[in-house]
């Protein structure tokens, strides 16, 4: 059974075509160009910790997340994989590291894949054909994860460091031992925390093989460095065509992780849109305090799931043209504002009462759009 992540088709304008490239499933999350991109995240929990990591998932379910990984650094931790595959609403992932046994107890824990990191488990090629035995007779996929931080030591002694080129061939040797035993459920990451060689690493993989794609910069750093690095590097590889899956790397919680994915890949229309605020950078011009009211209309909109795109704007120069321009907006100036809804000017309110009445007026539409597509999408107004 392939899940379509709730989207609907997108008929906006992208910037290319999907790369093409095999087809995966993880569990029930089809991976590849014939599948919209999912965004996935890790868990921060210890796995042993089962309840734990199961209300992280839940939260990471409903902020959107489409598939997660959870780490597996010993054997209490591959014991908690079973339940933790059952009890999950999403895909879990075993991310495993070092322990090649724990690669076939995650396969065993029913896992809806595995993630390996060849550069630090001991004789990984040695160990191929067992995994790709295990992996095939249970349909798990695997993720073929190299990290600049642990590269195959040939890969260092030929190359001297992580450069594209080594994250590349180190992937795609492996890619071709699983190739040789007939598996090719795989799917391929080659992360560096440089923007400029991992593009770089994803080109060179997208030239040389078919394999679906992991876009991740790895260690971006904290939410404002790392959503910056992430968006441009994703951004540069997504307007290729490359890319299937996405995890945003950042010091931050991990749904904050999913929001930022979701934002990158509504931004370039590869996911249908929801809320979108318009609102001018402000200048000296502005009659209202700009930064506020668009903090407080965004605060009061969070978690409205239809494609709204609300204008608030300082002043009189570009307010009116943006606020018409948009599902709802408004224009300030001289202690007012004008309500606009659907490009026409429906009240002008004071100040004080410009937050209140976009929200309502929000909720309006969203009704409206509800009732003209027949779902229920959730407003949620505070
Ligand atoms: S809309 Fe007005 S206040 Fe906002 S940036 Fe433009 S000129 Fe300045």
């Amino acid at each position: 059974m392939t899940v379509d992540l709730g989207m609907p088709a997108n008929p906006e304008p992208v910037l290319a075509e999907r790369r093409k490239t095999r087809q995966l499933q993880v569990g029930p999350v089809g991976v590849g160009s014939d599948h919209p991109i999912s965004v996935q995240t890790m868990t921060t929990t210890n796995t042993t910790d089962i309840n734990g990591t199961l209300q992280q998932i839940a939260e990471l379910t409903a902020s959107g997340c489409d598939i997660v990984r959870v780490a597996c650094p010993s054997a209490d931790d591959a014991e908690a994989l079973p339940i933790i595959a059952q009890k999950s609403q999403i895909p879990v992932i075993a991310d495993i590291h070092f322990q090649p046994k724990y690669v076939f107890a995650a396969i065993r824990a029913g896992c809806a894949g595995v993630r390996v990191n060849p550069g630090n488990i001991r004789k990984f090629d040695d160990q191929v054909k067992e995994i790709s035995k295990a992996a095939k007779d249970t349909g798990t996929p695997i993720r073929i994860g190299v990290n600049a931080g642990s590269l195959d030591p040939r890969m260092m002694e030929k190359y001297g460091k992580a450069v594209p080129e080594a994250l590349a061939e180190s992937a795609l040797w492996e890619a071709g031992l699983f190739a040789e035993h007939d598996f090719h459920d795989v799917k391929i990451s080659v992360k560096h925390n440089d923007p400029v060689v991992m593009v770089r690493a994803y080109e060179i993989l997208a030239e040389r093989c078919d394999y679906p794609l992991h876009l991740g910069v790895t260690e971006a750093g904290p939410a404002f460095q790392g959503t910056v690095k992430s968006a441009v590097a994703f951004g540069a590889l997504l307007r290729q065509g490359i890319g299937d899956t996405i995890r945003v790397s950042l010091s931050a919680p991990p749904v904050e992780e999913i929001k930022v994915g979701t934002q990158i890949l509504q931004s370039l229309n590869l996911r249908p849109r929801k809320l979108e605020i318009v609102s001018c950078p402000s200048c000296g011009r502005a009659q209202v305090d700009v930064y506020k009211l668009a903090d407080e209309v965004t605060a009061g909109l969070e978690g409205m799931e239809v494609p709204l795109r609300v204008a608030v704007m300082g002043c009189v120069v570009n307010g009116p043209g943006e606020a018409r321009e948009a599902d709802l907006g408004v224009a300030s100036g001289n202690g007012k504002g004008q309500i606009f809804v659907k490009g026409e000017v429906i009240k002008t309110v004071p100040e004080s009462q410009i937050v209140e009445t976009l929200i309502e007026e929000a909720g309006r539409l969203a009704e409206g759009m509800e009732q003209d597509s027949g779902d229920s999408p959730t407003v949620t107004v505070s």
